[in-house]
């Protein structure tokens, strides 16, 4: 069985415990200027520096790992991390993941030995052993063309490799990422290693910050976050300082008017997409408001139905108890007819008495006492929930000694051990409270097969609650029969076995419901049980 804590049940549980959120990644270590581990041992790089910034501007903190790729692409899958900085889209990733829009598109390009003819159009590969990555973007590309043969593609595992073989005089050309490939170039001091001015047009890598599928709220922040950094120059900054050297921006006049023009032409589009999105949001938000002032309208109506139908079960509740007062209350007097008039006619008729006669009435006189106890414990049930209620600030060690005292009898018979503690003040009725615990003590002396029972009495605090258990070394209860035993006269046992009228227990979850609680058990068939509720700190 599950075993809630009734602080959470009950909603006693502070605010206090709930954490302003923080974002966690992971980042790989070899990813060089994108991602790595500088000297200091700290996560360093392009996409570190602009995540940052990022999370930044839309107020989320994050904590960041270091980690494999695998690692990191499963940390996300299962949700362990929330975010990566540097994902490319493709669609078999697309099932997993959700992506902001790009932060960075890579191009990739052709490097040669110096000396040797550079590639300016695919033709030029013609002929040529091409070194490239395996499973890479580039990789796929390649085999897609028909006039590239397999056995010309040698297929390396990094870029330093791609590039040291190349220099070693090995193969002809190499097709990697062009940043990283200048950067490496100029790490590994190859100097005689040239980059071809032809860029790959046919595919980009265009990378994003990626979340875990379904995690949109996150993915939008994100991209709104870029945006915002994009809009204040921190995304240029950070750009030049990782890429800047290497991707420096040549300006000629032609390439000003070119970028000019370009510009203008983006921001007419962009003015008329945000014109057409706003007029669109427009329609929308007057859409929902409509939904939204319909949905009232019903909610309000269910209300107001429901507030009636409470009134009419409270009332019909009040009436059942009432009945069930007054009837068991008139019922005795009947009863106790029955049983004075079977003994008297036992003593009238004396020695004329036939034996099956006296049998029959002794039958009859101890029916009418069952029945006689059955019915004051339907008014001890009824009555637990009727009475009012003495609300105050309570000593349980008071309450427990006052259960034992009613119980001593049956406590000494048995030998009962009982280990107990020093009871916090609670709040709550005194003379109910020690009634729940004489019926759970009293139910833990009993259900035993002979042994000495050995009874346990704790308090927890948990935040506005103290947490009371009954445990004992009894004959345990099965899983099937832990909810049903606290239903009115629900029993277990033939009376031969145990006596009861299986109303105890109803009369403790009715006191604990008195008090905001609920009890539970917990219990194993012949380790024994333990019964829990709450009550407030006084
Ligand atoms: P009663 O004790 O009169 O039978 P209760 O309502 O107190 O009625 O308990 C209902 C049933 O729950 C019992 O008949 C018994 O089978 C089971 N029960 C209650 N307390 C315990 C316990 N401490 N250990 C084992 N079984 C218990």
């Amino acid at each position: 069985m599950i075993f809630v804590s009734p602080a959470h049940l009950y909603g006693w549980v502070s605010d206090a415990g709930i954490q302003s959120k923080r974002l966690s990644t992971i980042i790989v270590d070899n990813y060089y200027p994108y991602t790595f581990v500088n000297k200091q041992g700290e996560p360093d790089g392009f996409s570190v520096d602009l995540i940052k910034a990022v999370t930044q501007a839309i107020d989320l903190a994050l904590d960041i790992r270091v980690d494999d790729w695998n690692k990191a692409v499963e940390s996300l899958k299962a949700g362990k991390v929330d975010l990566l900085p540097m994902m490319a889209y493709s669609k078999d990733r697309d099932v997993y993941f959700d992506f902001s829009v790009p932060h960075t598109i890579a191009f990739d390009a052709f490097f040669t030995r110096e000396g040797e003819q550079k590639i300016e159009s695919m033709e030029d590969l013609y002929g040529k052993t091409i070194f490239v990555m395996k499973q890479d973007q580039a990789h796929n590309y390649l085999q897609s063309i028909d006039s590239i043969s397999p056995d010309r593609l040698i297929l390396t595992n990094s870029i330093p490799e791609t590039l040291e073989k190349l220099s070693s005089g090995k193969g002809d050309v190499a097709l990697i990422p062009k940043l990283v490939g200048l950067i490496f170039l100029k790490k590994m001091d190859l100097k005689k290693i040239e980059i071809s001015p032809m860029v790959m047009e046919a595919y980009k890598r265009p990378f994003s910050f990626a979340v875990k599928h379904g995690n949109q709220v996150l993915s939008e922040q994100l991209t709104q976050g870029l945006l915002i950094v994009k809009e204040t120059g921190q995304y240029r900054t950070i750009y030049e300082k990782w890429f800047g050297a290497y991707d420096p921006v040549e300006i000629s006049m032609g390439q000003i008017l070119k970028s000019l023009i370009g510009w203008v032409a983006g921001i007419i589009a962009l003015c008329g997409i945000l014109l057409l999105w706003s007029l669109s949001l427009k329609k929308q938000v007057t859409l929902r408001t409509k939904h939204l002032e319909e949905e009232i309208k019903v909610r309000k109506k269910g209300e107001k139905k429901l507030k009636e139908l409470m009134k009419d079960l409270t009332r019909r509740n009040e009436e059942l108890d009432d009945f069930t007062y007054i009837a068991s209350h008139d019922l005795q007097e009947p009863l106790r007819k029955l049983t004075a008039f079977s003994s008297l006619l036992k003593k009238d008729l004396g020695e004329d008495l036939p034996e099956n006669v006296e049998k029959d009435l002794d039958f009859i006189s101890d029916a009418a006492s069952r029945m006689q106890k059955l019915i004051q414990d339907l008014l001890a049930f009824s009555r637990s929930g009727r009475k009012d209620m003495n609300i105050e600030k309570i000593n349980l060690d008071k309450c427990i000694d006052d259960a034992l005292y009613a119980l001593s009898t049956r406590l000494e018979k048995t030998h009962a051990h009982i280990d107990r503690k020093e009871f916090p003040l609670v709040i709550g009725d005194r003379a109910l409270i020690t009634q729940l615990y004489q019926n759970l003590i009293g139910n833990a002396v009993k259900f035993t097969q002979g042994t000495q029972p050995k009874i346990r009495l704790t308090a927890e605090i948990t935040g506005y609650g103290v947490e009371l258990g009954v445990r004992d070394n009894g004959i345990g209860i099965r899983p099937e029969y832990q909810t049903q035993i606290f239903q009115p006269f629900k029993r277990l046992h033939g009376r031969s076995e145990y006596d009861g009228s299986g109303i105890g227990l109803a009369i403790c979850q009715k006191i604990a419901e008195r008090h905001g609680s609920k009890i539970s058990v917990k219990s194993e068939p012949g380790k024994g049980s333990l019964f829990v509720f709450t009550l407030k700190k006084a």
